[in-house]
């Protein structure tokens, strides 16, 4: 029998509501399913519940892939101005945070509400509380098996996501498919996520939970080539670290990797002491830091860093390790926290113009699920809006 739908999207979320509005608006049948009794939950939550929609500033190196040549194509097509059009339309007022971040003045209610009316004018028929299960290939098609029943289309497009925030209905679905498929899945790992510490580091650092300061945030240096710096706040928490900056660089981290912390961005914080009639000391060394650090964080780190003498080669070092302090993490804070899934369906498996598995033509990834994930600020909306318009562009 022939597929009444010309297409099924999977996961009503951010890629998955876009994919079905643009592709309903083609004129194509499109059925979108979502496990959840609403759609777009994590917009909902995204952005402090203001939702960072995009970042004005996006590109191919904002982002982590195995092969960060993948997104270009579908980046390019759908940019970070196009979607600022769509809000315009909708006339929802929004505002440049910070770095190229653009928030709604209002409500992450708005983008969903955006991303519903889109899906309603273009026809598409939602239906939810409905969890995908699995599906396979047939004559004309697909077929997928979902807690509803069965439904079955021409083209499939998964959007279920990653594995972040399970709370929310994250379930590796996606992966699984994938996998059915026998298409190879990068290790998914939590991503933009808070590093915790070892018990002596959380005793020593973790009393100060809330104290926070600019730092530059890097990864020692890899084989892998350079990792990008990010200058942004970093946080002490009651488990380890968090902040911008530590988000940014946890996406690059591995297990048993060291992070390095610049704590004086641009500035010679002890090296005054050099100078011949200058004081050494340890309350001089302390007033100096004071100017860069909240005080309680100066105090500690000089308690833990300061060296046995102010000789110097002492006071060189001194400054230094001030620039490149390594903290070595536990590990993360996991699924529960992090805000987005790294790794995912290997793009080698993929065309990058249409999203489209290369064994399997007219079955689509987008999204999250993909092995591209973008850095902290707009970045991981705008890929889901650009692989959501190449995949409906292309079916
Ligand atoms: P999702 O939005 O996760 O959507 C997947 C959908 O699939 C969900 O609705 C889920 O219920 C559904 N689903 C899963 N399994 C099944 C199944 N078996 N059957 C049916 N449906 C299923 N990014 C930004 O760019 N800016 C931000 O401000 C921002 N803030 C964030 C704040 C938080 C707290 C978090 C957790 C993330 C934030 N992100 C932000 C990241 C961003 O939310 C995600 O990258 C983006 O939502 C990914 O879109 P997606 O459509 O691929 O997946």
């Amino acid at each position: 029998t022939t597929p009444i739908y010309d297409c099924i999207v999977l996961g009503a979320g951010a890629a998955g509501m876009f994919c079905a509005a643009q592709a309903g608006a083609r004129g194509l049948r499109v059925l979108l399913l979502e496990a959840g009794e609403r759609a777009g939950r994590k917009i909902l939550i995204s952005g402090g519940g203001r939702c960072n929609f995009t970042n004005i500033h996006a590109g191919p190196a904002n982002y982590l892939s195995e092969n960060p040549h993948f997104a270009k194509s579908a980046l390019a097509r759908y940019t970070p101005r196009d979607f600022i059009t769509l809000v315009e339309k909708y006339r929802i007022p929004y505002h440049e945070k910070t770095l190229g971040q653009l928030f709604c003045d209002g409500s992450a209610q708005q983008i969903v509400s955006l991303l519903e009316t889109e899906c309603r004018n273009s026809n598409v028929e939602t239906k939810l509380r409905t969890a995908v299960e699995r599906m396979e290939q047939t004559d004309t098609g697909f077929r997928v098996h979902t807690s509803a029943g069965e439904f079955t289309a021409r083209n499939v497009v998964v959007a279920t996501g990653g594995l972040s925030i399970p709370k929310l209905g994250a379930t590796g679905v996606g992966y699984d498919i994938a996998r059915s498929f026998g298409l190879r899945i990068v290790e998914p790992r939590a991503a933009l996520v808070p590093f915790t510490l070892s018990d002596t580091e959380r005793e020593l650092w973790c009393d100060l939970s809330g104290l926070s300061a600019e730092a530059i945030a890097t990864t020692a240096p890899q084989k892998k080539g350079p990792t990008p710096k990010f200058r942004e706040k970093i946080l002490i928490t009651h488990r380890g670290w968090s902040g911008p900056a530590v988000l940014q660089i946890s996406s690059y981290w591995r297990q048993g990797e060291v992070v390095l912390f610049d704590l004086a961005p641009t500035a010679n914080v002890f090296t005054p002491m050099l100078a011949a009639n200058h004081r050494r000391d340890d309350a001089t060394a302390f007033a100096l830091l004071r100017a860069h650090l909240p005080q309680r964080m100066a105090e500690r780190w000089l308690y833990e860093n300061a060296p046995p003498d102010w000789k110097n080669t002492s006071i060189t070092k001194l400054e230094e390790r001030l620039h490149a302090w390594p903290v070595t993490p536990a590990g993360t804070e996991g699924f529960a926290k992090a805000e987005v899934t790294a790794g995912g369906v290997s793009t080698t498996e993929l065309d990058s113009t249409t999203m489209q598995a290369k064994k399997v033509p007219g079955l689509a990834f987008i999204g999250e699920v993909v092995d591209v994930t973008g850095w902290l600020g707009g970045y991981n909306f705008q890929w889901a809006w650009a692989s959501a318009h190449a995949a409906a562009m292309a079916l």
